[in-house]
């Protein structure tokens, strides 16, 4: 370094030689992906539908795929046999969620390699997808996060302090393998037998916001299902117009997957001028109101989604959020996560949110990562993206809530077994004195266990049965 003296004596440097240059990086910006609608017209099943159909949402709906023969009519011979049989074989045998799948999210699939599709993976299951010697996980269940045992109302979940989940319908307009509400959303199926809300629609919602009414620590409020776009936009209106007359409420924000997987129900005259309303209401009144979207992988990402995604927050949505799931064969790798995050904040102005670790629900241990490896891309992902889209993954850890994935207390990874705290009792808890104190665990799945903790697991089940 070159330096001058000071009348005083002191050396200072008189010239800086910038060096710094773009690096080469393990994750490469931008992301190489084409940004356009995918041409419909390739596959047999939409060779001659028309682009007022395509952008029609009754169309889609009225096209959507609920069984494998209409699979089969989309793509014609480009599902290979293996894999129809297959897809059969889960639905009568693992499957925990029918299929539904609407026209906009299938032409977002690779139809050259279905077996391998990410979006495939995770709509469309397979059975040699799954885990053979553990589907599932022994300590999985229907409802693995207790949303059900922590309702205060019918379909109202009070789990933390300030928030609550209002669950204000039971089907979607697609359905997700991995659903972690398979207990109560959509269709029965040969393994699950739903669960149906027994009160009557009308009913409950007055009661969801009567208890809002009366318990003024709750400021904010999940609206989700289900899925909102399956709900006609004036009983939305209707819902949240209320919840927005409730002093207390600060904050609202809407779940719909539907954003993505059927953007043009959103950009229908009615739904966009409800919505307005309620983006104007929400103005008025000084709340905060959002969209909360549930993308897994990049390729979801269309111009048409960009397009339902601008329209709402030109009328004043704060923001459009995503929450994905992070999923093995869907988005388990650092290329995965970026290049879907640079896609939500670059192309659809989608601000990337959280990744939640798929839930312990039956059969979905195959999507299951281990909590290492989600502290592992979680670390690949820092420093990319601005700090404020930089979505944490977390765990959402049965009685105790979402964990951020780095803060676990203890784990034992030979058995796969975390151990987690909390600070806040749910709302099922106001006489346990020792919810504070308590160790919460949480399991990897077993395939990712060396084979002594597969051993453990082995012997743990084996004494549960004969006991
Ligand atoms: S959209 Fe959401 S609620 Fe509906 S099936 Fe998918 S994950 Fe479940």
């Amino acid at each position: 370094m070159t330096t001058t003296t000071t009348t005083s004596g002191a050396a200072v440097p008189i010239h800086r030689e910038p060096k710094a240059h773009a690096s080469p990086q393990p994750y490469a910006y931008p992301p190489e992906r084409e940004f356009r609608e995918p041409d419909w017209s390739r596959l047999p099943g939409y060779k001659d539908v028309t682009e007022a159909e395509w952008t029609s949402a009754k169309w889609q709906r009225q096209h959507t795929v609920k069984n494998l023969d209409q699979l089969r009519k989309v793509f014609g011979d480009l599902v290979p046999e293996d894999l129809a049989d297959s897809i059969l074989k889960d639905q009568q045998e693992r499957a925990t969620m029918s299929m539904l799948i609407p026209p906009q999210m299938l032409n977002t699939m690779d139809e050259g390699d279905l077996w391998g599709d990410p979006i495939r993976r995770y709509m469309i299951p397979a059975f040699e997808d799954r885990e053979l010697e553990w589907p599932s996980h022994p300590l999985s269940q229907r409802d693995s996060l207790h949303e059900a045992d922590m309702w205060a109302v019918e379909g109202l979940t009070h789990r933390y302090p300030q928030k609550v989940l209002a669950e204000l319908l039971s089907t979607c307009p697609q359905y997700c393998g991995h659903c972690t509400r398979m207990d109560l959303v959509g269709n029965s199926v040969p393994q699950v037998i739903k669960y149906r809300f027994e009160m009557k629609q009308k009913d409950r919602y007055e009661a969801i916001l009567q208890y809002l009414r009366e318990t003024p620590t709750v400021r904010d409020v999940v609206v989700s299902g289900g899925d909102l776009a399956n709900l006609p936009i004036s009983h939305v209106e209707h819902f949240v117009g209320s919840l927005l007359d409730i002093e207390n409420i600060r904050d609202v924000r809407l779940a719909t997957k539907g954003l993505m997987g059927i953007p043009q129900h959103f950009l229908q005259d009615d739904v966009l001028a409800g919505m307005e309303r309620l983006a104007r209401k929400a103005d008025e009144r000084g709340v905060d109101i959002a969209i909360h979207a549930h993308v897994n992988h990049a390729n979801s990402i269309t111009p048409l989604v960009a397009t339902a995604v601008r329209k709402l927050l030109d009328m004043g949505f704060r923001d459009v959020r995503n929450q994905g799931v992070l999923m093995r064969g869907v988005n388990d790798s650092q290329p995965a996560l970026l290049d879907l995050c640079f896609t939500l904040l670059d192309k659809a102005k989608i601000m990337p949110y959280y990744f939640y670790m798929c839930d312990m629900i039956p059969n979905s241990e195959h999507w299951r990562l281990a909590v290492y490896e989600a502290q592992g891309l979680q670390h690949a992902m820092m420093g990319y993206l601005p700090g404020f889209a930089t979505p944490r993954i977390v765990c959402d850890v049965p009685y105790v809530g979402k964990r951020w994935v780095h803060q676990v207390d203890a784990y034992d990874r030979v058995n796969g077994i975390s151990y987690w705290t909390k600070n806040y009792r749910t709302g099922i808890e106001h006489d346990d004195t020792d919810a504070l104190q308590r160790m919460y665990e949480y399991y990897d799945p077993i395939h990712t266990l060396p084979e002594e903790g597969k051993e453990y697991w082995r012997k743990r089940t084996a004494e549960s049965v004969t006991a």
